[in-house]
Formats: C-alpha cells, structure tokens, sequence
C-alpha cells in the first residue's frame, strides 16, 4: 500500500463525550469489510476510528512503520487493544508490516535486519491477538527473480526459526513495480512450496496490484485467470485478505498506486467479480485507499465502504 496517512492525526472528539460504542455491523453472508486504521495517539484508538468509518474488520500497523525497531508493548497496552478489540467487536485485525523489511535483499546484512524485525512483528501480532500479518515478499534488486525467491525462501525459514507458530505471515501480491516478487501468483507459490513449514503462510490480494501486474479483473476471463491460479497454485484457502484498491494505473502498468473506489481503472462493476467470487466470501475485505473527505463532506472511507457493499449481491438481498 502507498497512502500518506501514516503521521496523521485522528479528529479528537473528548473521551467524555464520546457515545458508547456500538457493535460492528454484521454483513450479510458473513461478508466483512474494513480499511486500514491509524494508530496515532494508540495502538487501541484504532478501533474508535475504525467504528466511526463502519468497518467490521481493520488492518493496521503494530509499530511505526517508517522504522526498523520499536519499543515493547506494555502489558497496559496489550490489555487496552485486547478490551477495545472485544467492546467493538471489530475482526480480525490484520497488521500489515513495516515497509523498510526486504526478505529478498542481496545485501545480508539488510536481510538480516528484515528477518529480525519480521520476527518481531510476529511477536508482537500474538500478545495482541492478531492473527495475520501482511508482508511484501521484498525486491531482487537486480539479483532475478529465481535468486530473489530463494533468499525470501531462506529468509522465512529463519523467521519461522525463531519465532513459535501461531500468527500467519500472508504474502501480498504486488504490482511488479521496480524489482518487486509478487507480481505472478506462480512467485507465491514457489515461495510457499519452497519454505519448511508452508502451513505458516498464507496470501493476501491486492487489488490495485495485481490489476497493475495485468490480470484484468473487470472481464470475466482476467478475473478467472486470477482465480485459477490462485486455485490451482495456492488453494484458495490461503487467501486470507483482500486488499480492494482501485488502481490509478491501467492494468498492465505495474504502478502501484491506489485509487478511490470506482475512480481508478478497474472501476466500480470492475470489483463485482472478486467481491461475489463464494469462494472468497469469508475472506475479510480491507481498503487501502487515501484517506480524508471528498468534495461533499463525506469521510471517504465511510463513502468507498459502502461503494464496496452496495457492489455485493448477496442471496439475503436478492
Ligand atoms: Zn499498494
Ligand atoms: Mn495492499
Ligand atoms: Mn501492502
């Protein structure tokens, strides 16, 4: 994801004032849908700010992410996220991890400060109860691909090392840009095939990505293409998250730049293959989108939420 919301501030309305929370909506056929959520001011304010936007599930960061280290979560912390993840009802949560990690470096010693803070971000997801954390597989930086696959390969085999299992690594898919893995489900696959312990990982697709990387999900064919591979390289299974970007890019750019619902290339019909695709109905469904208000007043994320849902054909309103 590329959005700048990272040092913004939540609108503060006093703690005092505030009206008791509600539940999050329940979806019909279980469909769940949520955007990423700032954690300034809080690990915990997350899930106001999420409430407020009418997400059901959220992604968030579990440290800064413009930084290699953080400090360690206090138990005060982790019982606060813990109490504001129960009242909400707001689930799963999904991290997604700092952008710095590349698990593909050539250079050992960046690999090695990727493995660690990988590792620590793991460490982190399970005090907090947070079941996913969604990483780039990383950038060759000029090595190939094949000798990227392996390092990312070696890379998560020393996380998995490290680390005991619980919180799944999910490897998103990119748009291709630079010297980036991920852009074919077939680099995923590989990697999984490749680690010791593949029931470790899962996949998250991006939608914005992959539609950058050329499959073209407005036709039913580009969107079967996706599908297949995914089915048949993968299992669909391991698709864990939904990450529903529109793309500035056309599709086949390799630009990884995201878009309002409905504004971007893939446009708004270009989203009801995927989001009524029964095999990924219980995927949750997370946008990455900018943040702010449209030229109306409205908070976009609330506006591309309900973009998303209105696109779902679900048999309780049909
Ligand atoms: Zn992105
Ligand atoms: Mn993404
Ligand atoms: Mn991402």
């Amino acid at each position: 994801m590329r959005s700048d919301e990272g040092g913004r501030r939540m609108p503060t309305t006093g703690r005092d004032r505030r009206p008791p929370p509600k539940r999050a909506p329940a979806e019909p056929n279980g469909q769940r849908f949520g955007a990423h959520m700032s954690i300034a001011g809080g690990l915990e304010r997350a899930f106001e700010a999420g409430l407020t936007a009418g997400c059901d599930c959220m992604q968030i960061f579990v440290k800064n992410q413009r930084q290699w280290s953080a400090g360690p979560l206090s138990d005060e912390t982790v019982e606060r996220f813990r109490a504001a993840a129960g009242e909400t009802g707001i689930g799963p949560v999904i991290a997604h991890a700092t952008y710095l990690i590349n698990l593909a470096s050539p250079d050992a010693v960046l690999r090695r400060r990727s493995v660690a803070a990988l590792s620590d971000e793991l460490r982190r997801c399970a005090r907090l109860g947070v079941p996913f954390l969604v990483v780039h597989p990383g950038a060759h930086m000029g090595a190939g691909v094949a000798s990227g696959i392996a390092r990312i390969i070696s890379s998560l085999n020393a996380v998995h090392r490290r680390v005991d299992e619980g919180v799944e690594v999910l490897l998103e898919t990119t748009a291709g840009q630079g010297s980036s893995i991920g852009h074919e489900v077939e680099h995923l696959a590989r990697i999984i095939d490749g680690v010791r312990e593949p029931r470790r990982l899962g996949v998250c697709v991006d939608t914005c990505h992959v539609f950058a990387a050329g499959y073209d999900l407005r036709k039913a064919k580009g969107y079967a293409q996706l599908a297949d591979e995914l089915d048949r390289l993968i299992g669909v299974d391991r698709v864990r998250c939904l990450h529903v970007n529109d793309s500035k890019g056309a599709c086949g750019s390799r630009l990884d730049r995201h878009e309002h619902i409905g504004r971007g290339r893939i446009g708004r019909v270009g989203f009801s293959h995927i989001l009524n695709d029964a095999r990924f109905t219980q995927v949750p469904r997370i946008l990455e989108t900018p943040k702010g208000m449209d030229g109306r007043g409205r908070d976009w994320d609330r506006e591309n939420l309900r973009r998303l849902r209105s696109l779902v054909t679900s048999t309780d309103r049909r």
